[in-house]
């Protein structure tokens, strides 16, 4: 809103001289400011009352949207407290109750020793209840909310260790397997769930690669921190499936729990970091463990 000062020079169309009331007043020189000057001023205060309404009213908003985001946030959080409830619950009567059946089954097994028919229904039987057992197994782990046992490794090490456990499915799919981390680089955090998250990296990365590729792991050292990424040349993430790829029970393939990444995006949040998902320009998919310095976490190194 600004005012206008409005002349009236021209006001008079009757050409009668002005009104006395009309007249300008002019002020004497020293004294008070002409009114020009005092309505200019008045402008500009009012441009500056209404820039400085206006950037309320955009901060009011962003606040608004930034407080629905939290919201729905929390909401999230809360979902998945209950999920993980309940699946911590069920994971844990399943693994009871699996016990004495892994037990049976090995009895059979010596029982049917000379039966070659039924000791290959049995292998089936049992692959199933191996898959079962990782299922539970995931469950458990995702469930199970443990402090950081913090230490300092060699990533080079650690990375090595998973590559070995893994070596035969790597070798049968004709997978390549770049290592791009210094010899020396180390990392202060929970080895064994560092080695969990990568391990369930890369076999998502095998997942994605029957028929052959390449899995390249990096390590940047980012000012005390350290990112740890896990790329593959495999068909990349749909866009649309980005958002719900780290939510628990979230897959795509027919028999999987979707249990991977949100455990290892939970493994980084523990340690004050965070995963980052994203395609990579030359095709396949960088999934990023990222992990601050521990002194940004507040902790002595
Ligand atoms: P699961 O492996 O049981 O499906 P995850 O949480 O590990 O559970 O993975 C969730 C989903 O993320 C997968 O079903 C797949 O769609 C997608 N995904 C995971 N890793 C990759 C990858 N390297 N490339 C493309 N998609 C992936």
């Amino acid at each position: 809103m600004q005012l206008r000062i409005h002349s009236h020079d021209n006001d008079n169309d009757n050409g009668d001289e002005p009104a006395a009331a009309d007249a300008p007043r002019v002020s004497p020189p020293g004294d008070e400011p002409p009114l020009a000057a005092i309505l200019e001023a008045w402008n500009e205060a009012t441009l500056r009352l209404q820039q400085t309404h206006e950037a309320l009213q955009s901060e009011v908003a962003r606040l608004t949207d930034e407080l629905a985001a939290k919201d729905k946030e929390l909401a999230r959080q809360n979902r998945l407290a209950d999920l993980g409830r309940m699946a911590s619950h069920v994971a844990h009567e399943v693994r009871n109750s699996l016990v004495p059946v892994n037990l049976y089954l090995s009895l059979l097994r010596r029982r049917l020793s000379d039966d070659p028919g039924s000791l290959s229904v049995l292998a089936k039987v049992e692959a199933g209840f191996t898959a079962l057992d990782a299922t539970v197994n995931d469950l458990l782990n995702f469930t199970a909310h443990r402090e950081p046992q913090w230490r300092t490794f060699l990533v080079q090490d650690l990375v090595e260790e998973v590559l070995q456990s893994v070596a035969p499915q790597l070798e049968a799919q004709s997978i390549e397997v770049t290592l791009d981390v210094p010899p020396h680089t180390s990392a202060t955090a929970d080895r064994e769930m560092l080695r969990r998250a990568v391990l369930n990296l890369v076999l998502n990365a095998i997942d994605v690669m029957p028929r052959g590729g390449d899995l390249v792991i990096t390590s940047y050292d980012r000012r005390g921190g350290l990112e740890l990424e896990i790329a593959d040349s495999g068909p990349g993430v749909p866009e649309e499936n980005l958002p719900r790829l780290v939510d628990p029970f979230f897959t795509t393939k027919p028999t999987g729990a979707g249990l991977g990444l949100s455990i290892v995006s939970r493994i980084a949040e523990a340690h004050g970091g965070r995963l980052a998902v994203m395609n990579c320009p030359e095709g396949g998919a960088a999934f990023t463990i990222e992990l601050p310095p521990r002194r940004a976490l507040g902790l002595a190194a």
